[in-house]
């Protein structure tokens, strides 16, 4: 039965996370969005909290939590700040997690402890100029050559994608073989032929690093492919079941971010000679931003513990993310509205909630997407293609 009660190690884990989040990342979250500044200083103090490597093994320089943990650090770290979250999501979820699951026992200790203590980051490349939620009609190549492959192709929207060291890169090896051929390999980024670029103009999660990765005949040794040939697709899904559990932590922050501030807002705010807290239709924009925000959290608790628990959950983590990133578009835009004309400035946090949160239903899996995988489970048709 699914308990909702935090352990002790639970809610200490997730008081550090909150203090750590207000004390090191609130300062200078307004600037660095303002910016597009992508900070290496911030990213090493979350590497030094054990945050990149949450789920991972001790083993391997991990902290060995469980998810549930996990996403309350997630949770925490996403209530102040979605670019910072981003960094864990991508760090652990996508690119940790798949080594860990896959990777034979030399690629585990050769990028695990870097990947975890931060000294490396990582990036995944799954999605291609003409290739998004079709992720398994990559264009990509990787050929094989004497005592490994050859890899061209370009990557686009690759989070962190300027700052990796180690891209996790999905190719086609095959094309007949459709995503039967689909190989994932851990590409250095200081290889030759690899280069990247920065995506500017994005409309939120300015002070996350977003790049357009190029690979042009980048050869890798036979020892950098995850698993065999062929289990590209499944590390590629494996990884976003990983990451659509972070992605929908990250939102219940934003949900709990807009909440507290739409609240403590409506208290100090007055107007008609009274706080705007006291108007009936104002309590009922804090109840329904409320109301996502409970509803939200449970799902994702719900996720946590099925993956705890090693239970079957991609249809109930795809039912997390659904919700908590529509919840998270929702409550944002109700906070700017709750606050007014100051909502539309960056004076408060709402309004960065809102241009963050907006991408939460595009990646990982658009909301189209998740609803297909839900529609799939519910019915066994397959409605996608
Ligand atoms: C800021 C940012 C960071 C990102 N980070 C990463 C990253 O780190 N790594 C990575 O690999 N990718 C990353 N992505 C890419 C992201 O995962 C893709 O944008 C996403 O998968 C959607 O693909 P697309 O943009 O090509 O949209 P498309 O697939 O072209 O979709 C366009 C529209 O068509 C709909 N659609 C498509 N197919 C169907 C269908 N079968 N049925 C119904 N509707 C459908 C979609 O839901 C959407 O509404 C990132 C994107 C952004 C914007």
């Amino acid at each position: 039965m699914i308990d909702f009660e935090l352990t002790d190690e639970q809610r200490l884990v997730k008081e550090t996370a909150r203090d750590f989040a207000e004390r090191e990342i609130q300062p200078v979250a307004r600037d660095n969005d303002r910016n597009e500044r992508f900070d290496t200083d911030l990213v090493r103090k979350m590497a030094d909290m054990g945050w990149l490597g949450a789920i991972v093994s001790e083993d391997y320089g991990g902290r060995g939590l469980d998810y549930r943990t996990y996403g309350l650090i997630v949770e925490e770290v996403g209530r102040i700040d979605s670019s910072a979250r981003t960094v864990i999501s991508v760090v652990t979820s996508l690119v940790c997690s798949g080594i860990e699951k896959f990777g034979s026992e030399e690629q585990k200790q050769e990028w695990l402890p870097k990947l975890c203590s931060g000294e490396t980051l990582g990036c995944f490349g799954l999605t291609e100029p003409n290739t998004g939620s079709d992720a398994a009609n990559l264009s990509t190549r990787a050929e094989k050559i004497d005592g490994g492959w050859r890899i061209t192709g370009q990557k686009q929207w690759i989070s962190l994608g300027n700052y990796a060291g180690v891209a996790l890169i999905f190719a086609q090896t095959d094309p007949e073989k459709k995503h039967r051929g689909i190989g994932a390999f851990l590409v250095p980024t200081a290889s030759d032929g690899f280069s990247s670029a920065p995506i500017h103009g994005k409309l939120g999660m300015r002070a996350s690093d977003t790049a357009e990765l190029s690979l042009d005949g980048v050869e890798v040794g036979d020892e950098a492919m995850l698993g065999e040939v062929g289990d590209g697709f499944k590390v590629a899904m494996s990884a976003l079941d990983s990451g659509r559990f972070s992605v929908a932590s990250g939102c219940v922050g934003i949900c709990q971010g807009c909440v507290d501030a739409s609240v403590a807002y409506a208290k100090e705010r007055h107007q008609f000679d009274r706080p705007i807290a006291s108007f009936q239709l104002v309590q009922a924009m804090l109840a329904d931003m409320i109301v996502d925000t409970e509803a939200a959290r449970g799902l994702v608790w719900r996720s946590g513990w099925l993956k705890d628990t090693g239970r079957p959950n991609t249809m109930e983590t795809s039912v997390a993310k659904l919700f908590a990133t529509e919840a998270a578009i929702r409550t944002a835009n109700n906070a700017i509205q709750v606050h007014g004309g100051a909502g539309y400035v960056d004076d408060f946090p709402v309004e960065r909630h809102l241009r963050d949160a907006r991408v939460t239903t595009l990646y990982e899996g658009t909301s189209q997407i998740q609803k297909l995988i839900i529609g799939r489970a519910a019915t066994g048709i397959n409605a996608m293609t």
